[in-house]
C-alpha cells in the first residue's frame, strides 16, 4: 500500500465508521455475533459491539491451540534470574487453566476484582489471562510502588483477591513484595479476603494463616484443571489500571472487552505489522499500560510470540535486548526514549555484533522522542525509528504511522498523524474554537465517540470520567488528552507537553499531587511543591520545594541533608522508588499569584533555569528572586 491509501483508510474510518470497525470486528472470535457496531447514544459513553459475546482469553490464548499449539505463546527471559522459560500455546493454555482454577478455588467469581501485584515473571500473565478466562476484573499495580500507593488502589478496586510474589529484582539486586503487600494491606479499609502467593525463592517470607495462600501448593492440586472461558458480553469489564491525574487520587481507567480485543487486533496488525507466528518484543511491564496491551494481550491476539523480558536493558551488557531479538527472530520491537537514551551511553558496536534482520520497526513511546536519540537508534539499527504517541486511557495508539498499511516516512519530532478512528482535532482551551491552519498550538482533542479499546469510563465514577476528560473547553463535548501539540502542513502532529500536573519520568506518568501529599505529611514540612524539570536522560525528573514549618530544622547543610534524606525515605516507603523526587529543596517560601495559585509554571521555569514570563500576577515576587538565587547557589 501507499501513503495514500492509508489516507482512504482512515477516511472510511471515520466517515463510515460502523462498517469499518465491522470489518476489523473479524479479526477475533465471536461466541455470539454482536447486534450492533456502535452504540453512542449516551455520549461521551460508548459501547462496542453490542449484544456480542466474547473473551480475550479464548481469543488471546484457546483460539491458537489448534492451529499453533505448538508455537511459541510466552518467551519469559530473564536476566535478573539469568532464566528463560518458553511457553507454547498449548503449554500456555493448560497453565491459564491451573490458574484460573486456582483462582475459583479462592472464590473468584466473574465480576470479582483480583488486584495483581507482582514482578515480571510469567505467573503475571498467567494470572492476567486467568481474570480475563473468568470474567474476574484484573487491576494490576506496577511493583515500583508502594504500600500506600498500593492501598490506595486496593482500596478504590476492593478486591477479593490479591496475587503476589515474594520478591522482584533489579540489577541483581532482590527487591521484596511480601512486606510492601502486609504494609499495604494494614494500612487499607477494605482489603481483600485472600493474598495468592507465588515463590519465586528470592525472599523469604511467612504466610498469614488463613489469608494467605501458597500458589505451588495450590498449582498441584490442579494440575488437570479444565476450566472453560467464560463468554461475556463486549461491553463487559476486562481491566480497571490505575493513573495519575491532577488530583492525588489515581483514577482506575476503565476497558471493556469485545472493543479492546479488536482494537488489539487491529493495531497489531496495521500499526505495529505484525503477523501471526513471529515475534512481538516489548520492553515494558506489565504495570503500565503497554505491557497490558502489546507483552499480555495484542501479541497473542495476533497469534504472535510475546517476549516478557525481567531485567534492565544493560545487564549482563547493553546488548542483552539485541541479543533477545536475533535469538527470537523479533520482527516487531516495542521500547520507550529513555530506554534507548540509556543505550546510547555504551558502546555501539554491541549493537552491531547482533543479527537484527528480523526486525522490521523500532516503536517508541511514552514520552517525547528527542531528536537526537531517534537519530542515534536509526542510524545504529538501520531500521525505522516509529514514536507513536497514545496514552493508558486510549489502550492503543492516537497518533503514529500504520506501519502495517503504508510505508508513510517518519519525521523526527513527529509521532506521525492520526490513527483510525480518532477524530483528532486541536482546539483553542479558552475558546473551544478548532484549530485549522497550520502550526497553530491547541490542546489536543478527540471528538467522540472514542474508537474501540479507549477506556469506557473511570472505575466506579462516571461523574469524575465526564467531569475530567469531556469538560474542558466551552460548549462542546470532546475528550481531552490534556497534551499541547500543533500540526504542520503535511498533517504531522508535533506533542508539546502537558497541559496539567502530570509529569513524565522516564516514561512513567506520575501525578506531582499524589508525591505533594505524601511530603506534605513529612511532620517538618509546612508547605511543597512538586514540579517535573527537563533532564537529559529520563525526559523529566520531579523535583521538589519544601517550606519548613521551622527553618531552624534546616538551619546548617548537614541537617537540611538529613532532612531532605527523611523526605526521600518517607517517598520511597509510601509511593516506591519510582515517585522519588531527584531532589528536595528547602525553600524559604513557594511563588504564588495574589489569589494563592501556585505558580507551578514559574517554579519549573526556575529549575530549568529559564525565563519565568510574565510575574504580574505574582503575590511575592521576593520569594520567586530568592527561590532562583538559592537554586544559583546550589542550596
Ligand atoms: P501514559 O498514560 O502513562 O501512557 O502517559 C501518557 C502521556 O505520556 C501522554 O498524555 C503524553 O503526555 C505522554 N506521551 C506518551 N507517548 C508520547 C509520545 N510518543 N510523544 C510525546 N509524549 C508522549
Amino acid at each position: 500500500m501507499t501513503a495514500i491509501d492509508y489516507q482512504a483508510f482512515y477516511d472510511r474510518s471515520v466517515s463510515d465508521p460502523d462498517a469499518f470497525w465491522a470489518e476489523q470486528a473479524q479479526l477475533i472470535d465471536w461466541h455470539h455475533p454482536f447486534e450492533q457496531v456502535c452504540d453512542a447514544s449516551r455520549p461521551p459513553f460508548v459501547r462496542w459491539f453490542a449484544g456480542g459475546t466474547t473473551n480475550l482469553c479464548h481469543n488471546a490464548v484457546d483460539r491458537h491451540v489448534a492451529t499453533r499449539g505448538d508455537d511459541r505463546a510466552l518467551i519469559w527471559s530473564s536476566s535478573e534470574v539469568d532464566r528463560e522459560e518458553i511457553y507454547t500455546f498449548a503449554q500456555l493454555h493448560r497453565e491459564v487453566q491451573i490458574m484460573a482454577a486456582v483462582l475459583q478455588s479462592a472464590g473468584v467469581k466473574q465480576g470479582d476484582r483480583v488486584l495483581i501485584y507482582m514482578p515480571m515473571i510469567p505467573q503475571a500473565a498467567f494470572a492476567m489471562l486467568a481474570c480475563a478466562r473468568l470474567g474476574a476484573i484484573h487491576s494490576v499495580v506496577f511493583g515500583g510502588f508502594a504500600s500506600h500507593a498500593l492501598a490506595n488502589r486496593i482500596d478504590d478496586a476492593e478486591p477479593v483477591l490479591v496475587i503476589s510474589a515474594d520478591a522482584g529484582s533489579r540489577g541483581g539486586k532482590v527487591v521484596p513484595y511480601k512486606p510492601l503487600l502486609d504494609e499495604a494491606l494494614r494500612l487499607c479499609s477494605h482489603p481483600p479476603r485472600q493474598v495468592l502467593m507465588v515463590d519465586r525463592g528470592l525472599s523469604p517470607f511467612e504466610l498469614q494463616p488463613g489469608r494467605d495462600l501458597d500458589y505451588a501448593q495450590l498449582r498441584e492440586a490442579h494440575r488437570d484443571a479444565q476450566v472453560p472461558c467464560v463468554w461475556l458480553p463486549s461491553e463487559a469489564i476486562s481491566y480497571t489500571l490505575y493513573t495519575s491525574g491532577t488530583t492525588g487520587r489515581p483514577k482506575g481507567v476503565q476497558r471493556d472487552t469485545g472493543g479492546y480485543a479488536v482494537a488489539l487486533a487491529a493495531s497489531v496488525r496495521h500499526i505495529f505489522d505484525g503477523r501471526p507466528g513471529e515475534t512481538f518484543f516489548s520492553t515494558s511491564d506489565i504495570g503500565w499500560v503497554v505491557g497490558h496491551s502489546y507483552i499480555v494481550y495484542g501479541p497473542l491476539i495476533a497469534g504472535m510470540s510475546t517476549i516478557m523480558y525481567e531485567g534492565l536493558p544493560t545487564r549482563p551488557d547493553a546488548a542483552v535486548w539485541w541479543h533477545l531479538v536475533e535469538r527470537h527472530q523479533v520482527t516487531v520491537m516495542f521500547s520507550a526514549p529513555t530506554a534507548i537514551r540509556v543505550l546510547k551511553k555504551q558502546d555501539p558496536a554491541l549493537l552491531q555484533r547482533h543479527d537484527l534482520r528480523s526486525l522490521r520497526n523500532l516503536f517508541l513511546a511514552g514520552e517525547p522522542l528527542d531528536e537526537p536519540t531517534a537519530r542515534w537508534i536509526a542510524e545504529a539499527l538501520g531500521k525505522p525509528i516509529i514514536d507513536n504517541y497514545w496514552q493508558t486511557e486510549t489502550g492503543w495508539p492516537i497518533l503514529t504511522l500504520a506501519r502495517g498499511l503504508s510505508s508513510g516516512t517518519p519525521k523526527f519530532g513527529s509521532p506521525g498523524v492520526p490513527m483510525y478512528g480518532y477524530k483528532v482535532q486541536l482546539v483553542d482551551e479558552q475558546t473551544g474554537a478548532v484549530l485549522d491552519g497550520a502550526n497553530q498550538k491547541g490542546l489536543l482533542v478527540i471528538d467522540g465517540p472514542l474508537p474501540p479499546g479507549c477506556m469506557q469510563t473511570v472505575w466506579r465514577d462516571d461523574e469524575r470520567f465526564v467531569r475530567t476528560y469531556w469538560s474542558s473547553v466551552p460548549d462542546r463535548q470532546v475528550y481531552s488528552t490534556f497534551d499541547w501539540a500543533v500540526r504542520d502542513e503535511e498533517g504531522y502532529y508535533f506533542i508539546l507537553g502537558r497541559s496539567d500536573d502530570v509529569i513524565n519520568v522516564a516514561g512513567h506518568r506520575l501525578g506531582t499531587r499524589e508525591i505533594e501529599e505524601c511530603i506534605a505529611g513529612h511532620p517538618a514540612v509546612a508547605e511543597v511543591a512538586v514540579v517535573g524539570v527537563a533532564d537529559a536522560l529520563k525526559g523529566q525528573v520531579a523535583l521538589a520545594f519544601a517550606v519548613l514549618r521551622d527553618p531552624a530544622k534546616a538551619a546548617t547543610q548537614e541537617l537540611a541533608l538529613a532532612l531532605e534524606g527523611d523526605i526521600l525515605k518517607k517517598v520511597d516507603q509510601e509511593l516506591g522508588a519510582v515517585a522519588r523526587p531527584a531532589r528536595v529543596r528547602l525553600v524559604a517560601a513557594l511563588p504564588k499569584t495574589r489569589s494563592g495559585k501556585l505558580l507551578r509554571r514559574a517554579l519549573q521555569a526556575v529549575a530549568e533555569g529559564r525565563e519565568t514570563g510574565d510575574l504580574s500576577t505574582m503575590e511575592d515576587p521576593v520569594a520567586l528572586e530568592q527561590l532562583k538565587a538559592q537554586l544559583a547557589a546550589g542550596g
